[in-house]
């Protein structure tokens, strides 16, 4: 009779466990890399619609590991990608300074000038089908390369591939 109820009670947690282990894939499917929690989403830029990439309206804490943002007449504007930025700065010609990308290693950011780019990796990115990820330590940069491919490289040179998105 003991026995039983053992039996019982251990397939009772095993169905427990198997409808806990069912709902995560789907959560997790879709969570991207680059999606954040709001509340650790840091959005610089004012207005109604400050937490939208100014150029595409995505919201900025769903891609928040490829947001960038840049000064313009003395207000922030942010954006969803390095490709935004591309499209405003170079297509729209708005004139920017003080340009900004979030390190994916720290979550936090920083002037791009300080930032080390992964371009071409196999974690998807932004608005591009060519993935650009910034890095606030070289190690940290290296590191993510070497488990996800792509090249290391400074800000301008990914700069220069996201310009080709433009191209025709
Ligand atoms: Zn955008």
């Amino acid at each position: 009779m003991k026995t039983k109820i053992l039996v019982l009670l251990s397939m009772l947690l095993l169905m427990g466990g198997c409808v806990e282990q069912e709902g995560k894939p789907t959560a997790q499917k879709f969570k991207m890399f680059q999606t954040v929690d709001k509340k650790d989403a840091i959005i610089l830029q004012k207005g109604d619609k400050k937490e939208n990439c100014i150029i595409c309206g995505m919201k900025l804490p769903m891609f928040y590991k490829t947001n960038h943002a840049a000064t313009h007449n003395g207000e922030v504007r942010q954006y969803c990608s390095i490709h935004c930025l591309a499209k405003d700065k170079s297509i729209n010609k708005t004139n920017l300074s003080d340009i900004k990308v979030v390190a994916v290693d720290t979550l936090k950011f920083i002037p791009v000038e300080d930032a080390t780019y992964v371009v071409g990796s196999d974690v998807r990115g932004t608005m591009s089908g060519l993935s650009k990820y910034a890095f606030e330590g070289r190690m940290s940069a290296r590191r993510f390369a070497n488990k996800h491919q792509g090249k290391v490289m400074n800000f301008d040179e990914a700069y220069q591939y996201a310009l080709k998105d433009f191209a025709k």
